[in-house]
Formats: C-alpha cells, sequence, structure tokens
C-alpha cells in the first residue's frame, strides 16, 4: 500500500485503458434524458460529466439534484457551474417524486448544488422531496447527498427529522488538500456533519466518499478512513478523481485498479459495513444495490452482536467488486 501507481507526465495526463466508457446512446438512456427535461429536473449525472451516465440512465438511475443548476462554492474538481443561486423551483418536490413513480425506482439519490445564500442552505427544499417521494412512491428507499450546511444552523437536523434511508455527505479528499480542492469547506466541519446525523438518528444509514488521485498520500486515504469510522460513517466511497475541463486541477495520477482493491480491503477491516472503491466508483453509482448490501451486513452485524451468529471473518465481497468493474478480472 506504500507504493502507489504513478502514470505520471508533466502537464495533462492520459487516461490510462481502465478509465474508458461507453458512449452513452442506449433506448433507456434516451428515455431518462427525456424524462429530466420533461420534469424540468437537473442531474447531477449530467452537470458533473459523470464516466457512468450511459450505464446508470440506460437503466433509469439518476441522480437528481435540487436547488437549481448553480453552486455558490467553486470546488476545484467540480464541473457544476458556479455563481448565484436560482430561484427555488416550489414544483421541483413533486418532480422529483414523479421520477421515482415512473421509473419504480427501488432507491433514488437526491444531492443539490451548494446555496449558501439560502437561510437554511436548501433543507427545506431536501424535506419536501422527500416527504413527496415517500408520498407518491412510498416502496422508493432515499438518499440524500447533502452539501454541509456550514453556518446553518438547524439545517441538518431538518433533513434528519425527515428520515431519509441513507444519509451521504462527502469528505472529497485529505484535509491537506482542502484548502485547493475545496477551499469553501473545512474537512472537520464536514466530519462533524456526519457524526452529528448519527448522534440525531442511528437508524440512518451514513455514507462518505473520497476521489483519489488528487495528490493524496496512501497513509492520508487511511487516515480518513479513520477519521470516518470515528464518526461511525457505515460506507465508504473512493474513485479516481477525472479532470472535468482544462480549467480544473489537474489529475496527479491515475491509480490503478489492484490499489483501489487494497483500499477497500483495509477501509473493511476497518469496520466500515460496506466499501465501494474502484476507479469508476461513484458515491451514487449502484446507489440501490449498495443499500440492499449496507442492510444485510448491519442486520448480520447486530445478529453477531446478539451472539445468534458465529462468529467468522468478513471477507470483502471481490465477486461483487469485479462484476461492477470487470477490469478488475485482467489480473
Ligand atoms: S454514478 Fe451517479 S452521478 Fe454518475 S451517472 Fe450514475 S447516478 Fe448519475
Amino acid at each position: 500500500m506504500n507504493e502507489v501507481n504513478k502514470i505520471k507526465t508533466s502537464g495533462t495526463l492520459r487516461k490510462p485503458s481502465w478509465i474508458r466508457v461507453k458512449a452513452p446512446v442506449s433506448k433507456g438512456y434516451n428515455e431518462t434524458r427525456k424524462l429530466m427535461r420533461g420534469l424540468k429536473l437537473n442531474t447531477v449525472c449530467e452537470e458533473a460529466a459523470c464516466p457512468n451516465i450511459g450505464e446508470c440512465w440506460e437503466k433509469k438511475h439518476t441522480t437528481i439534484m435540487i436547488l437549481g443548476d448553480t453552486c455558490t462554492r467553486a470546488c476545484r474538481f467540480c464541473n457544476i457551474k458556479t455563481g448565484k443561486g436560482n430561484p427555488v423551483d416550489p414544483d421541483e418536490p413533486d418532480n422529483a417524486a414523479e421520477v421515482a413513480r415512473v421509473t419504480g425506482l427501488n432507491h433514488i439519490v437526491i444531492t443539490s448544488v451548494d446555496r449558501d445564500d439560502l437561510e437554511d442552505g436548501g433543507a427545506d427544499q431536501f424535506v419536501k422531496v422527500i416527504k413527496a417521494i415517500r408520498r407518491e412512491a412510498p416502496d422508493t428507499t432515499i438518499e440524500v447527498l447533502t452539501p454541509d450546511f456550514r453556518n446553518k444552523r438547524g439545517a441538518l437536523e431538518k433533513v434528519v427529522a425527515a428520515k431519509p434511508d441513507v444519509f451521504n455527505h462527502n469528505l472529497e479528499t485529505v484535509p491537506r488538500l482542502y484548502t485547493k480542492i475545496r477551499p469553501g469547506a473545512r474537512y472537520f466541519h464536514s466530519l462533524r456533519l456526519l457524526d452529528r446525523v448519527k448522534e440525531l438518528d442511528p437508524s440512518i444509514f451514513t455514507k462518505s466518499g473520497i476521489m483519489v488521485g488528487l495528490g493524496e498520500t496512501p497513509i492520508e486515504v487511511l487516515q480518513v478512513m479513520d477519521d470516518m469510522r470515528s464518526a461511525d460513517v457505515d460506507f465508504m466511497t473512493i474513485g479516481q478523481y477525472l479532470q472535468p475541463t482544462k480549467k480544473h486541477v489537474d489529475v496527479h495520477e491515475f491509480i490503478k485498479p489492484e490499489h483501489f482493491v487494497k483500499y477497500a480491503k483495509r477501509a473493511k477491516s476497518k469496520g466500515f459495513l460496506h466499501v465501494s472503491s474502484s476507479p469508476l466508483t461513484r458515491s451514487s453509482h449502484h446507489a440501490g444495490d449498495d443499500f440492499e448490501q449496507l442492510k444485510a451486513a448491519r442486520a448480520k452485524k447486530l445478529a453477531k452482536q446478539k451472539g445468534t451468529l458465529k462468529r467468522e471473518d468478513a471477507p470483502i465481497d471481490i465477486a461483487e467488486m469485479q462484476k461492477h468493474n470487470p477490469l478488475m478480472n485482467d489480473e
């Protein structure tokens, strides 16, 4: 784990073969696109130029981005437009619920741009969206991927009280790189936010992720894992940073798939209920399947604690990781 692969050159790095993805051309992709346009909904899939869009949209999996398409922060890794926030759309909660109803998704992910301009940081809109989905699609489980609600007293508490099934907030990178990558945020504030979710409602699963390839060291990544565990985070995601445009921070290195497997093993050994770690892992990638695994892992852990199950190792599910990352089969 001390040695990380570096396909390093000066200037822009060439994408390695394991990063290539298929162009989004399927019928399902076009139907999803039409649905989102018709309901006037933004998605992080499009706005953040996610490499998995072809695969996810073919299956109608989208991550709806509420509160407009303009973010009031300017993180150096993110492709989302920055500037003054849009007016809050009163139809957005019903439209988001319509996606859950029409697609029949088992699990839906709702995120938002940062809204430092709003008094509650947009918490109220998150609550309205959760309530509308519960009303229109009661069988759909809900995952929120929220901003950090920095300086927004009471905002986090509001969202937690609406009882999403999964509360996700990404740490994004190691603390040393915050001023360069995420200048408007504070590492320990984000960590505390995750910790606070568990204090408020331990039944909610918590989730957080980082991008690698930004210049972090493996030791720093392991420290982030320990920090997340100290905040009782259940699920960690680790994916490769990809530079959306030349204006964004450069990729420092492309981490080889086998190193993602090593990270996953180390994270799992630290007690996360679930870990997703591969070059193309994104926090909402396969979120529905991951939610099922999270529930199963918690049930197993509880059974162990009650002594109803024989103690056994909790091996990392390599077969499951390979299913989602066939490149690992090449080794
Ligand atoms: S991984 Fe997430 S953001 Fe990317 S396309 Fe899939 S649902 Fe959208």
